[in-house]
């Protein structure tokens, strides 16, 4: 569970970190009226994901009316796709340096590491690959209680290395990096972070920012901990982590959705692999469908048949949902086929195929990609889903003549999911000739 800033902010502050003065957390412009700022103020966008600075969620502000206009243009806005429901007023710090510093675990030793760099504020990926030189990083082996002395010595002594101005605050470098260890381990933490760890021209330490992720798996061991920042431990926070662009497009639309290939955007596809896009009824039969298709995809084809996502509509999605669920993975770059399913009570089968044939005919209207789709479906409204199929074929044959629906338990899914996966492979040797030709 990934946990606000403001929140973090307030853990570490028990653990012995400094941190800027709190004035409030507002989630509509006009509780601005009812706070005494002391100016300058900084406002900040609560949302559950890194780099709101470069996207103009971090503002500093000098006066109300600059505060008001900032406060009403950051509630308007999205940040990386996320809407801005909070924001974080506090009062500002004086920046003369700033440090980044990082508990985390390794996930593939199980590990701690601890990281430092002088060089903090800004994206520290970006650090380590141009100037690994500038990062301080140790491993801590058998998840030791309490961080060794030396170890933070060590942190410090590198900081002051890195900037001589840093000998009159070591002791409270030193200080930062055990509270630091101490938080992490305290709320068992799976990542605890400062990026910036300010330090003031008048000599204080002070974390500007802060980010804490908690492990679930020992959620149940840390109520009073979230009571402590009112957070209701009964209560399940969605997590937000970095979406790619179809992702996102599902969170917004209101459905979960996954993307199994790395970066989709940029995809360089296999051209001897066939990619197949699932819309299957239900989460479990999301599952089944990945599984499926790897199957076959193992017995029959080499191992050359790609599932790219796992998504679940829900019980009862609208016409519109289902349309835009095909849409998704029709404009997905990837995508070589569609394979689609229905299964149970809870849906209708009438609204679906409404749905899927309305997504087919705008693509061919608006002369989009279209792809060919194979799917089953049984369950309620059968008969309807039938007669609107038959007919909306013999009314507009051309845009769906890719659509390859079996009504009825005529066929078991896996047969369907292996003629939609020979079928795909059909068509992309067409294309391949064609383009030969
Ligand atoms: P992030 O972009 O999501 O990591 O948001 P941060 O909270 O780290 O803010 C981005 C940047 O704003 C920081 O790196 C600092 O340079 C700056 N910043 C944050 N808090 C303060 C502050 O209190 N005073 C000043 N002057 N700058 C701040
Ligand atoms: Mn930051």
């Amino acid at each position: 569970m990934k946990l606000y800033e403001y929140e973090a902010k307030q853990i570490f502050e028990k653990h012995g970190l400094v941190i800027p003065k709190q004035i409030a957390t507002i989630e509509q412009i006009e509780e601005l009226d009812n706070l005494s700022l002391k100016f300058p103020v900084m406002v900040k966008a609560m949302v559950l994901i890194g780099g709101r600075g470069k996207a103009g969620g971090i503002k500093l502000c000098s006066n109300i009316e600059e505060t008001r206009k900032i406060v009403e243009k950051m509630f308007a806005m999205r940040i990386h796709g996320y809407p801005v429901k909070k924001i974080l007023l506090e009062e500002a710090v004086d920046v003369a340096n700033e440090i980044y510093m990082s508990v985390t675990t390794d996930p593939a030793t199980f590990d701690i590491v601890i990281v430092t760099s002088a060089s903090g504020g800004i994206d520290i990926e970006e650090v380590a690959r141009t100037h690994p030189e500038e990062i301080w990083k140790k491993t801590i082996k058998d998840n030791a209680k309490d961080l060794p002395e030396d170890i933070a010595e060590e942190a410090a002594e590198f900081l002051v290395e890195k900037n001589a101005d840093f000998i009159t605050i070591k002791e409270k470098l030193y200080k930062a990096v055990k509270s630091l260890y101490n938080t992490f381990q305290h709320v068992e933490a799976k990542i605890c972070e400062i990026n910036p760890l300010i330090v003031t021209k008048d000599n204080f330490v002070i974390a500007a920012d802060a980010k804490i992720v908690l492990d679930d798996n020992s959620l149940y061991r840390q109520a009073p901990l979230l009571k402590s920042i009112n957070i209701d431990p009964r209560s399940k926070r969605h997590d937000i982590s970095e979406q790619t662009i179809y992702e996102e497009q599902a969170y917004r639309i209101g459905f979960p959705y996954l993307d199994l290939i790395e970066h989709p955007e940029e995809f360089v596809k296999d051209k001897d692999k066939l990619y197949v896009g699932l819309v299957p009824g239900g989460a479990g039969y999301g599952i089944f469908s990945i599984d499926e298709v790897v199957n076959i995809g193992k017995r029959y084809y080499e191992g050359k048949v790609i599932p790219i996502n796992f998504m679940d509509s829900g019980g009862g999605p609208s016409l519109i949902k289902v349309a835009d669920m095909f849409h998704l993975l029709m404009d997905h770059p990837a995508t070589d086929i569609i394979i689609t399913s229905r299964f149970g009570g809870i849906s209708s089968c009438d609204i679906f195929i409404r749905g899927l044939i309305m997504s087919l005919r705008d693509r061919f209207m608006s002369k989009k990609r279209m792809i060919p789709v194979f799917g089953r479906m049984v369950g309620t409204d059968l008969a309807a889903a039938r007669a609107y199929l038959e007919k909306a074929k013999r009314e507009t044959p051309e845009p769906l003549k890719d659509l390859h629906i079996v009504i009825g338990n005529q066929k078991i899914m896996a047969d369907v999911i292996r003629d939609g996966i020979e079928y795909g492979f059909k068509v992309k040797k067409q294309l391949e000739e064609k383009e030969v030709n």
